[in-house]
């Protein structure tokens, strides 16, 4: 349950009386630190919304909606940032590079590939979170400006992640598109920070994350102010290391057909495996993402990090061909 406040509503005196019905409550903040309502937590008693509607500065009771107050608004909206729209009913959107931008020259190389392939945003991180202190965790702040350099060469997007505050403004003076990972999914604090830019973000889910926590995450960073937020389905932990996730592409369609929001699947992160990715990218698009979040490297089997599932040159352009895009974008780009 969602309860939003009348403008001026005493959020304080709103939130124990709640307590006193039994329902225990998470306030929904904005930038400002105001409160606008609040999301009422599973464990709570069961209440007839009724009885809720009718304490004094309650404006709004939304049950059994699990789509949050401002994410509902963005509902059927395609992302249009970019001259792509995200979430459209246009072709799907193809976003590729390597894990880890590396250096000037493999991450221009990365651009020409995913330009020739189709793809409209270059990918590639600066900022690497790494499950071991002990491996590349990528080149930082330099590696931004190499990206941007070798993005423009070949009239790209860009999306990157943002692993701490400190350099959310930094990714967003570079970056056409945000990326909040899968482990940082529930960083509240970079959530905030990164939505304060009010540029659209590609939020991750995280790895053992359920459907209303990744919707309650994309509400943060739109109260925060981003602009919109793209899901990206990489796989959940399952119980089969044979792949490296549990690629849900249930949820998928979930959220494209029930809720009208739009949603990319990287299939890279899910699979772990390069040989398994194109097909599952199809039957990602099958289910009704909006596009592919591709992991690719000019020379992939010496990636510094996920080199097992980076696609090479021709594996890349095989997709963008499979799945219609590369000629489209050649004409497009002449
Ligand atoms: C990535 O995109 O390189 C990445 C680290 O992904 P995830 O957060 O899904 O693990
Ligand atoms: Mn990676």
């Amino acid at each position: 349950m969602w309860i939003t406040l009348e403008t001026g509503a005493d959020a304080n005196a709103v939130q124990r009386e709640l307590a006193g019905i039994g329902l225990w409550t998470v306030p929904m903040i904005q930038d400002d630190g105001q409160v606008t309502g609040f999301q009422v937590e599973p464990h709570s008693q069961s209440v007839d919304p009724a009885r809720v509607r009718i304490i004094s500065g309650v404006d709004e009771v939304l049950v059994d909606k699990r789509v949050t107050p401002k994410l509902d608004s963005k509902a059927w909206q395609p992302v249009t940032g970019g001259y792509v729209p995200i979430g459209s009913s246009q072709n799907p959107v193809l976003m590729a590079g390597p894990c880890s931008v590396e250096s000037p020259a493999q991450i221009r190389q990365a651009a020409q590939m995913v330009a020739g392939a189709g793809g409209t945003f270059l990918r590639g991180g600066a900022f690497k979170p790494r499950t071991s202190p002990y491996s590349f965790s990528g080149h930082g702040l330099v590696a931004l400006q190499w990206l941007r350099e070798a993005a423009d060469a070949y009239d790209l997007q860009i999306v990157s992640e943002a692993v701490s505050e400190a350099h959310a403004e930094a990714v967003a003076a570079c970056a056409d598109m945000i990326q909040v990972g899968s482990r940082n999914m529930q960083n509240f604090a970079l959530l905030h920070a990164v939505g304060r830019m009010g540029k659209p973000v590609l939020l991750k889910r995280g790895m053992a994350a359920r459907l209303n926590e990744w919707f309650a995450a994309a509400e943060h960073l739109l109260c925060a102010g981003a602009s919109d937020v793209v899901f990206c389905e990489r796989g959940i932990v399952g119980f089969d290391a044979t792949t490296r996730n549990l690629l849900d592409l249930a949820t998928v369609a979930q959220i494209k057909h029930a809720f009208g929001l739009p949603v990319i699947v990287d299939p890279s992160h899910a699979v772990g495996r390069r040989d398994l990715i194109p097909h599952m990218a199809r039957a990602a698009l099958a289910a009704g993402a909006d596009g592919l979040l591709i992991e690719a490297h000019p020379q992939s089997s010496q990636a510094c990090s996920d080199a097992p599932q980076a696609l090479n040159r021709e594996e890349l352009q095989a997709l963008g061909i499979s799945i219609g895009l590369r000629s489209q974008r050649l004409e497009a780009i002449g």
